[in-house]
């Protein structure tokens, strides 16, 4: 071998070595920014993607409903919507032994009972009560009516009860009342119709606080 082809040898090598450094510097170049991301190292924690889920469409920027688990709100929504209504079983309802077929007409509907109890209205609680009325001719006739015999007094607690006890109830005239109602079923008249149901959440308020303690005062919650 003489010395030219000797140094063509090493020259071809080192070149062949500088090209080949260089294409797999190039290479690793490339391929880092694709291949190693912090994605790629270690999976991302659950709250770590629930974060980038929420902040990743920029349009909708996050709002309190979008972040806030749901839980909590749905029991802001029952919350809000409970209520309690105040009844009376009346004389017709307690003759006529439907006592039953009312409360099983409520709890049909899910609403429980919080508060019960049979007495015998006076004519000072029924003036007070029906005061709306104390100027219309059949008011004493109403009075004596009412105290005739006695009554349930209730208090129901349910989701929208005020309302939704008015539409189970019917209108005042039973005769008039819609199909499937209770003083359309049971009823006789304007005046014997079975039941009265607080008509506002303030009647309702005013109402339970005439004809019950406190104390005579549960919680369906709790029972
Ligand atoms: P509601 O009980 O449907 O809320 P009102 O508050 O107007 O109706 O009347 C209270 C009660 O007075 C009635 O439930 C009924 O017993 C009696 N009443 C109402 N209107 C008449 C009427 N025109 N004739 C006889 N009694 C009536």
């Amino acid at each position: 071998m003489s010395l030219l082809s000797i140094f063509r040898f090493l020259q071809n090598h080192i070149r062949y070595g500088f090209v080949a450094m260089a294409s797999m510097s190039f290479l690793s170049a490339e391929e880092i920014p694709q291949n190693i991301t912090p994605q790629n190292i270690a999976p991302p924690p659950a709250s770590a993607n629930f974060a980038a889920k929420v902040h990743e469409d920029h349009s909708t920027p996050p709002t309190p409903a979008s972040v806030a688990p749901t839980a909590p709100l749905e029991l802001n929504k029952i919350t809000y919507s409970m209520e309690r209504t105040f009844i009376i079983l009346k004389p017709d309802c307690v003759q006529h032994q439907h006592i039953g077929d009312v409360i099983s007409r409520f709890e049909s509907a899910g609403f429980s009972i919080v508060a019960c109890k049979m007495t015998i209205l006076s004519d000072a609680i029924l003036r007070e009560h029906y005061a709306h009325l104390a100027h219309l001719p059949f008011f004493p006739e109403i009075v004596e009516f009412m105290n005739s015999s006695p009554v349930l007094l209730m208090i129901l607690e349910g989701e929208n009860c005020i309302g939704r006890v008015r539409e189970i109830l019917g209108i005042t005239d039973s005769q008039a009342a819609a199909p499937g109602t209770i003083r359309k079923t049971w009823g006789s008249d304007k005046m014997r119709n079975i039941a009265h149901a607080s008509d506002s959440p303030e009647s309702a308020q005013v109402e339970i606080r005439r004809f019950f303690k406190p104390e005579e005062i549960f919680s369906s919650s709790t029972k």
